[in-house]
């Protein structure tokens, strides 16, 4: 069989992008490159942008997707000037792999889902062609269109377009806490072992922590920024109980961003759609995946889906651009300096709470 459409990768952006061509009547299959023992890793943050979208498209989140506690505030770290400042923020706190199976729930049915991973994609005679290892067996399926939405390892737009962003190694641990006096969403800076930021978030009897990383030395970085945090906060993490790690996009400049020609498209991360300043990707791979939607929706022929497809996600790529911005203010150490000595839009803490 010569399906219409392959996507390799079930993140937010494939959900979104399935769901929303699942009624065209065109034969799709998704590949899920992700499991229970392997779920992406993720600080599982729902941000405003991404609200939005649910907004827009008339979602309501069920409950078992949340995890405690809920998050008001962001409490900033810089572990060189040892300043600390909160801000506001209106993040909801999710299990990731619970939000990614709820997106793919609202998939029809009757669309194909292949638990397995993409080893090869390449383009003969027209056709895309796929060795898929599922269930301990190779196999090759053939597909008219391809859908990279594979995320930042994304083999797919490393078949055929070569060039990737900057990329990091985010490197996450979960350990189990006790001690719920701090229930805080942390943001932590430190330029000494880190060029972008850390987070610390809790998570129902867990609590995460975080980073980007240099490729070069990124397990000895994250180790010394640790212990670094560790002494800052006086207290310590502990035992861990699970170590993730991956790679994560930062886009510099607009030809970062591919979104795909000659039948193959990318959406998600896999096109480089990720903030360079926070990190946060939910919300451009679902505003991509559904652009991608339109876009089939309305066209037919590749050239035109990939012009059309190319054209609305101009907004989004504009915006993205912005974010380098935000990174420099955020990141460049002088300036956040001044930032968290002047305060600029931080909220103080009442005197009578007894967080820490
Ligand atoms: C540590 C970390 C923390 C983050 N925290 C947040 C956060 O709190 N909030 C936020 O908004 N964003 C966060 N991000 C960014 C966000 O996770 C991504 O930008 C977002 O998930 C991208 O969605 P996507 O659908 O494009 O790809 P992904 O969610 O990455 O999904 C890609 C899927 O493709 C599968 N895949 C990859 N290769 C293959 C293959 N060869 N064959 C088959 N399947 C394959 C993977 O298993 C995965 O399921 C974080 C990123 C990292 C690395």
């Amino acid at each position: 069989m010569i399906y219409d459409i392959i996507i390799i990768g079930a993140g937010p952006a494939a959900a979104t992008f399935a769901r929303r061509v699942a009624a065209s009547g065109k034969s799709i299959l998704i590949i899920d490159g992700q499991s229970d023992v392997r779920p992406k890793p993720c600080g599982g943050l729902l941000a405003p942008d991404a609200q939005k979208l649910f907004a827009h498209f008339d979602f309501v989140l069920p409950k078992d997707v949340l995890v405690d506690p809920q998050i008001f505030s962001v409490k900033t770290i810089d572990l060189v000037s040892r300043r600390v400042r909160y801000y506001q923020r209106y993040y909801m706190n999710m299990n990731r792999l619970a939000f990614d199976r709820f997106l793919l729930s609202l998939i029809p049915e009757n669309m194909q889902i292949l638990q397995g991973r993409c080893l090869k994609a390449e383009k003969r005679n027209g056709l895309f062609e796929l060795e898929i290892l599922a269930a301990g067996e190779k196999q090759s399926l053939q597909c008219r269109k391809l859908i990279g939405a594979d995320g930042a390892e994304s083999i797919v737009r490393r078949s055929f377009f070569k060039s990737m962003p900057m990329q990091y190694i985010a490197i996450q641990q979960w350990f189990r806490h006790n001690d719920a006096s701090n229930p805080f969403y942390s943001c932590i800076f430190d330029a000494k072992t880190s060029e972008s930021c850390s987070w610390m978030i809790y998570k129902d009897e867990y609590v995460i922590y975080g980073g980007c990383f240099a490729k070069k030395g990124s397990r000895a970085a994250f180790d010394e920024q640790k212990s670094r945090l560790e002494q800052f906060l006086k207290q310590d993490f502990g035992e861990a109980v699970k170590t993730e790690a991956c790679l994560v996009n930062r886009p510099r400049k607009m030809s970062d961003f591919i979104t795909g020609k000659g039948g193959v498209y990318l959406i998600g991360e896999a096109a480089g759609f990720i903030s360079a300043s926070s990190f946060e990707g939910i919300s451009s791979a679902i505003k991509s995946g559904s652009l991608l939607a339109d876009a089939f929706l309305q066209h037919d022929d590749e050239k035109s889906i990939a012009k059309a497809y190319h054209r609305s996600t101009l907004p989004l790529r504009c915006k993205l651009m912005t974010k380098t911005v935000k990174r420099w203010f955020m990141y460049t150490p002088w300036v956040r300096d001044i930032l968290l000595r002047t305060g600029i839009s931080s909220i103080a803490l009442s005197p009578d709470n007894d967080i820490k």
